[in-house]
């Protein structure tokens, strides 16, 4: 019977230790102070292709070919949801094959900025942007109703 009452003290349960030895526990800053909108997660590797300005840092290349498409700062970073049509060799035959969902992207707002750049033909009121030299593509995307905005996806080309 001298074991029934072990379980009724509740002092056992936090026994008194002056000098606690264990690990030192930063305050947590969790939701002090942070009214700043939710930040999307940014792509691995995105950063230090954007330069302070927004502006790209490094040459857009074509992947597969090396064909430069735009020099250092010829565009600006810009996030906006498109849909690529899968990459091909030849791009012409891509449009009716899915595609991709691309998210980051460069923006151009000239295409006199481009060092190289082809195009499809319209698909509805798009253009899809392919390399000038090789025609690798869809690397980019063009609506004819702002032809001021021509998007080249950072997935999709290389940088040097
Ligand atoms: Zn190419």
């Amino acid at each position: 019977m001298a074991a029934a009452c072990a379980g009724m003290e509740p002092a056992a349960a936090a026994p008194p230790s002056p000098s606690a030895p264990t690990a030192p526990s930063p305050p947590s800053p969790s939701s002090s102070s942070s009214p700043s909108s939710p930040s999307p997660p940014a792509a691995p590797g995105s950063a230090e292709l954007v330069c302070a300005q927004g502006r790209n840092l490094k040459a857009v290349l074509c992947q597969r070919c090396g064909s430069r498409v735009l020099l250092p700062g010829a565009a600006t970073f810009a996030r906006r949801e498109l849909l690529l049509p899968a990459m091909r060799k030849k791009a012409v035959a891509a449009a009716a094959n899915g595609g991709d969902v691309v998210r980051e992207h460069w923006l151009v707002r000239d295409m006199f900025s481009f060092e190289n750049v082809g195009f499809t033909r319209d698909v509805g009121n798009v253009k899809f942007l392919v390399c000038a030299d090789c025609e690798a593509g869809p690397i980019g995307w063009h609506c004819l109703d702002d032809k001021d905005s021509f998007y080249v996806a950072l997935e999709r080309v290389a940088h040097e």
